[in-house]
């Protein structure tokens, strides 16, 4: 019989033991063995303005004793429409609506509910199919996962997730043809997206998802320049919506609000999560553009439904008090300085070992890959799990790493600390790292050795 574990709370990776953390402060985690831990991934690309930090446990409490809940039929409530007014005011464009849900999974299902039901509105209900793109991850929910181009986690659902398309990735330096220029490969990619919407009856295609830098389906896969601004002329072409995913690279972890400001492009729909929050809540959310809810409002007047939890004060009242902490701190400011720090001492890591390959990032969002050969671009096999392997040696070196690649390619690893991460700071985590190095040199050299 197969020993189960004993503790009753249900872990991932079941047969692996967890360390347990006691407490978090700034950037740095404690567990109950005496380990310290730097939290060079802000968990899951989520701990935004690091940990315990006492003004948003006071925001909590204050809230809490004000009122926690209140449902979103029977009340509006102050947070709700402070945090909806902020995002919206920072985001591009006539983004002028939000709407909040409880995870980045569910702020994909709300985009799919909102595409499908703004066709419905508009008298064109067979619009009801959204296009994803290869390499992507959208969530664990089954609508979400469908738009999702995740090998890894699909094939187990099988025939009850949605057979949505799914266009090519945009990545040069894993997809590019040998001689092509960044340029015209990102042209290409972008006229592949296109016949492979136009290969669904586009009076059937309801949207188009990315997201606009790929972060865990890919390890922070970049696109080429110009390549979402493309998506946009070509989404308008079509008459579909563009979904932007911004659940990693919102509020700020690229240095900006939005990624997609960078690339001077407004989506129809913005997808939030992570960040958002700090972590300090379970927060996401979607912003819409007017003429989105203009449709609803000339419409059937109803918004697509959403959750219990949705727009709840308790959630605000947290989002509110993280924000508060990232524009006092210039944490966007922060990430992009200490962005270039990091890539800086990434790339000085690299030159001692180079199989550290694709230095590659915006922000505090950095990735690389490691490749069986200096100059080589191939992937250790996917047995090895050479992210697996890293972020466990990364841990005994007292540095979270998160792991991630491009399936069935696990061999990236994505860097991403909290935004409000001093210089200090980070020359600990690049310490920290090039420990660890040395180790995962020794595997490569085993691996190329026994094949
Ligand atoms: N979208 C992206 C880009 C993500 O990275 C994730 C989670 O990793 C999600 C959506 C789903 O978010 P959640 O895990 O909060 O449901």
């Amino acid at each position: 019989m197969t020993e189960l574990p004993s503790s009753a709370l249900l872990k991932q990776n079941i047969r692996e033991l967890y360390p347990e953390v006691t407490h978090g402060r700034g950037v740095y985690l404690y567990d109950t063995a005496g380990n310290v831990y730097l939290d060079g991934s802000s968990g899951a690309m989520t701990a935004s303005i690091g940990h315990g930090v006492a003004e948003v446990g006071d925001a909590i409490r204050a809230q809490t004793a004000s009122v926690a809940f209140t449902y979103r039929t029977q009340f509006t409530n102050a947070p709700a429409e402070q945090l909806a007014a902020r995002l919206t005011a920072h985001a591009p464009g006539d983004l002028d609506f939000a709407f909040f849900v409880n995870s980045g999974s569910e702020a994909s299902e709300y985009a799919i509910r909102t595409a499908v039901g703004y066709w419905r509105e508009k008298g064109l209900p067979r619009k009801t199919k959204i296009l994803g793109r290869g390499t992507s991850y959208h969530g664990m929910t089954m609508g979400a996962l469908s738009m999702s181009g995740h090998a890894a986690r699909r094939p187990d659902y099988g025939d009850l997730l949605h057979p949505f398309a799914v266009a090519p990735p945009a990545h040069a330096w894993r997809f590019a043809e040998a001689g092509e220029t960044e340029e015209a490969y990102g042209r290409r990619v972008v006229a592949e997206f296109e016949s492979a919407a136009r290969a669904e009856d586009i009076d059937t295609v309801a949207a188009v998802i990315v997201e606009p830098i790929v972060g865990a389906a890919g390890g922070v896969l970049v696109p080429p320049a110009g390549y979402l601004a493309a998506l946009r002329r070509m989404c308008d072409r079509l008459g579909v919506l563009l979904i932007v995913d911004e659940v990693i690279t919102g509020i700020g972890r690229t240095g900006e609000w939005f990624a997609c400001e960078g690339e001077d492009v407004i989506p129809d729909l913005l997808l939030l999560g992570k960040g958002m929050s700090g972590g300090y809540a379970a927060v996401a959310g979607v912003l819409l553009r007017r003429p989105i809810v203009e449709a609803f409002a000339l419409g059937s007047g109803v918004a697509p439904f959403g959750h219990t939890f949705s727009g709840n004060p308790l959630g605000a009242a947290t989002c509110l008090a993280v924000l508060d902490i990232l524009e006092r701190d210039d944490a966007f400011g922060n990430a992009q300085r200490r962005g270039r720090q990091l890539e800086a001492g990434l790339r000085n890591l690299q030159a001692v070992h180079p199989r550290m390959a694709d230095i590659r990032g915006r922000g505090l969002l950095w990735g690389f890959e490691f490749v069986t050969d200096a100059g080589s671009r191939d992937a250790p096999a996917p047995s090895r799990n050479a992210a697996g392997a890293f972020v466990r040696l990364c841990r005994e070196h007292g540095l979270i790493v998160y792991p991630a690649g491009i399936a069935p390619h696990n061999n990236a690893i994505m860097i991403c600390p909290p935004l409000t991460i001093t210089e200090e700071e980070i020359i600990d985590l690049l310490d920290r790292l090039s420990t660890a190095l040395p180790a995962m040199d020794a595997l490569l050299d085993e691996w190329a050795i026994s094949g």
